[in-house]
């Protein structure tokens, strides 16, 4: 069965590098795969792409009206298809909105979206916004993944996409733990897993090789297929594909999340 996943956390928390490694580790493996960045920035397939930044479907919609699937869908590193949502007119357009007008011009023409057994969306912001819902909202999204690390502002922000997903309906299959060097980090975020319900599948350390392969313009499994940083990504595409324990979260107390961190 095709598998639908989005990859939610606080901006800046590490998704895209997430996201993109995923989905060169699953590409390995021989899945095919695409990686649908829906964030503004337009970063999330561009280690997929030897660094390079391409059009997005809002920018080529804005100019043309229409899309050609040969405009705004690239294949990247190990066979991973990319295509970027793009951001919409500062001042004008509004984020959500822009994510199902150009996901739904890309169901219109892309073959390649058909053909994937795995489409990852990598999704900005928190859930607060219902326009960041969207995926889900409009049914694209059956499985969500959070990233948090042990700092209180992207905990508070994982708890309100968790109420998000409550509201929605919509099962989270678990957190991954993206280390920030907080003190008791892998403690923390295993018992917010853990008061979830769901399990927390990876533990992915600061290492100075990602951002080594970032800069070279490819994923860790690309630069560094060796390291134990792109074992790490194996293990959690691998757990992504396998994983059966989703529930729908009930978000913890304020409070509750507060004394977690302290
Ligand atoms: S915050 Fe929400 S409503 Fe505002 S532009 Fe972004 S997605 Fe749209």
């Amino acid at each position: 069965m095709k598998k639908h996943l989005a990859i939610y956390g606080k901006g800046g928390i590490g998704k895209s590098s997430t996201a993109s490694n995923v989905a060169a580790a699953m590409g390995e493996k021989g899945i095919k795969v695409m990686l649908i960045g829906c964030d503004p920035k337009s970063d999330s397939s561009i280690t997929l792409l030897g660094g390079r930044r391409i059009p997005t479907i809002m920018d080529t919609l804005r100019k043309k009206g229409k899309i050609e699937e040969s405009e705004v869908v690239f294949e990247g590193f190990n066979g991973v298809v990319c295509a970027e949502v793009g951001g919409p007119e500062p001042g004008v357009g509004c984020a959500g909105r822009g994510i199902i007008v150009a996901v739904q011009a890309l169901q219109k023409v892309s073959r390649a979206m058909k053909a994937s057994d795995v489409i990852i969306y990598d999704v900005p912001g928190d859930i607060v916004c219902g326009g960041f819902a969207v995926p889900i909202t409009k049914g694209m999204v059956r499985e969500a993944y959070i990233i948090t690390s042990g700092e209180y502002m992207p905990l508070y922000a994982a708890n309100n996409i968790c109420r998000g997903l409550k509201t929605l309906n919509t099962p989270l299959s678990g957190v991954i733990c993206n280390e920030r060097e907080a003190e008791r980090e892998r403690e923390i975020v295993e018992r917010f897993a853990s008061a979830l319900g769901v399990p927390m599948l990876a533990y992915i350390p600061r290492d100075k090789v990602v951002q080594e392969c970032e800069r070279a313009g490819k994923s860790v499994i690309e630069g560094s297929p060796r390291s134990a940083m792109a074992d790490i990504y194996r293990r959690l595409a691998m757990r992504m594909l396998t994983e059966k324990d989703k529930k729908v979260p009930e978000a913890l107390e304020d409070e509750d999340l507060r004394k977690l961190t302290q």
